[in-house]
């Protein structure tokens, strides 16, 4: 079998390490410093029981800076997006257990994945199939075999159109304007002195503008599940991060809800 100019059948290519074998190149240089991003990275779950494929793919994805999660067949596929949904799923249409076909369909008929971008591969044959799989709800699809750079292109392609803040290079709440690339944020066209905790802070919140976060929730996500921090620690920084962000007299863009939490205004 051959992909992307690749024969999975050398041992070469055989792979159960994350590292890069030789042959298999990113799509892009993963040395452009989006490590620090990787925290608040689109999630992509990729569904495909080919395993040499299912390496690429996530490796290229994780190149480009992705969050990746791989699952071979389509029954735990199932159980996982009931646990978690990611921001963007790769579903191959033949499966294990259950068809891609038929878990897309499914997932379709559930609100919490209804609206989850879906892309879908398929083999060569398979594409008179194309049409029914557009019909049962993939946004996208592909056929194997495919290139790298055409796959990380539909995989932006289709999160900038469903999910736009999470590609964006710069997110803005009325006058405040946070520089991804930069890791600078500016209020009124001026550039702010910003703590690091207080930069991931203010991304996390701009990414979701309007929406109330706990305190626990904002730990979770900003200073990661594994590390014990108090609640009040939140506050601490919610405190420091208004008044690096409210200088002189601006409207304060951060707004605590008793007892439920803080949010970025968006009114
Ligand atoms: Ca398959």
């Amino acid at each position: 079998m051959s992909l992307n100019g690749i024969d999975f059948s050398s041992p070469a290519a055989r792979l159960s390490s994350q590292s890069a074998p030789a042959g298999m190149v990113p799509a892009r240089d993963a040395g452009s410093g989006r490590s620090e991003q990787a925290m608040f990275a689109p999630k992509v779950m990729v569904v495909e029981d080919e395993e040499p494929l299912c390496v690429l793919l996530r490796y290229n994805l994780e190149a480009e800076g992705y969050q990746v999660e791989t699952v071979m067949r389509g029954d735990e596929a199932e159980l996982r997006l009931r646990e978690s949904v990611p921001d963007l799923l790769v579903l191959d249409w033949m499966l294990p257990a259950i068809s891609g076909i038929e878990l897309c369909r499914r997932l379709r008929a559930r609100p919490e994945t209804e609206r989850l971008p879906i892309i879908m591969l398929t083999a060569r044959g398979e594409e008179s199939d194309r049409v029914r799989g557009l019909a049962t709800g993939a946004d996208d699809y592909l056929v194997k075999p495919f290139s790298m750079p055409e796959f990380i292109a539909r995989v932006r392609a289709l999160l900038r159109r469903a999910k736009p803040e999470s590609v964006a290079n710069v997110l803005t709440v009325k006058d405040l304007l946070l520089d991804r690339e930069q890791h600078r944020v500016f209020r009124k066209g001026k550039a702010i002195g910003i703590g690091p905790t207080e930069y991931r802070l203010l991304e996390f919140l701009m990414l979701s503008p309007g929406r109330v976060f706990s305190r626990e929730q904002l730990l979770d996500n900003v200073w990661g599940n594994n590390v014990y921090v108090d609640e009040r620690t939140v506050d601490v920084h919610i405190g420091r991060l208004r008044k690096a962000i409210n200088i002189g007299r601006s409207v304060d863009l951060i707004r605590t809800v008793r007892g439920a939490g803080y949010s970025i205004t968006v009114e």
